[in-house]
C-alpha cells in the first residue's frame, strides 16, 4: 500500500445522496431505492428500504418500551448502479461536460442525463 495518497483526489464514486439506484448483486439484487447516505471511506451506500437490519433498542425513559428498530444496512457501493428511468434499470454512467461547464452523469446506454 502506498502512503502517498492524495487527499484532493477526484471523487471516486459517481453515486451521491438522493440518487435512485438499482442493486446489481447480493441479497437485494434487482431492487431499487433512494440513496440515503454514502460512506466514501468504506465504499458503502445506504439505500432507503433496502438491506434492512433489525436492531434492539433499550427503553430510554421510564415507562417507554424497548423494541426493534429497523435500520438500513450498508451495501457495497460496487453493488449498485445509478438507475436510468429510460432504460428502467441500473446502468453504467459516463460524465458529460456541458458547454456551461457543468458535469452531468449520463446513461452509458441511452445517453439520458441522470443528474
Ligand atoms: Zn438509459
Amino acid at each position: 500500500m502506498s502512503s502517498q495518497v492524495k487527499k484532493e483526489e477526484a471523487p471516486k464514486y459517481k453515486i451521491r445522496k438522493e440518487d435512485q439506484v438499482q442493486v446489481i448483486s447480493g441479497k437485494a439484487k434487482g431492487k431499487t431505492g433512494k440513496v440515503l447516505r454514502v460512506d466514501k471511506e468504506k465504499g458503502r451506500v445506504y439505500v432507503e428500504g433496502l438491506n434492512m437490519l433489525h436492531k434492539h433498542s433499550k427503553p430510554r425513559k421510564q415507562g417507554e418500551k424497548g423494541g426493534i428498530i429497523k435500520l438500513e444496512g450498508p451495501i457495497n457501493i460496487s453493488n449498485v448502479q445509478l438507475y436510468c428511468s429510460k432504460c428502467k434499470r441500473g446502468v453504467r454512467t459516463r460524465i458529460r461536460l456541458q458547454d456551461s461547464g457543468a458535469r452531468n452523469r449520463v446513461c452509458a446506454k441511452c445517453s439520458e442525463v441522470i443528474g
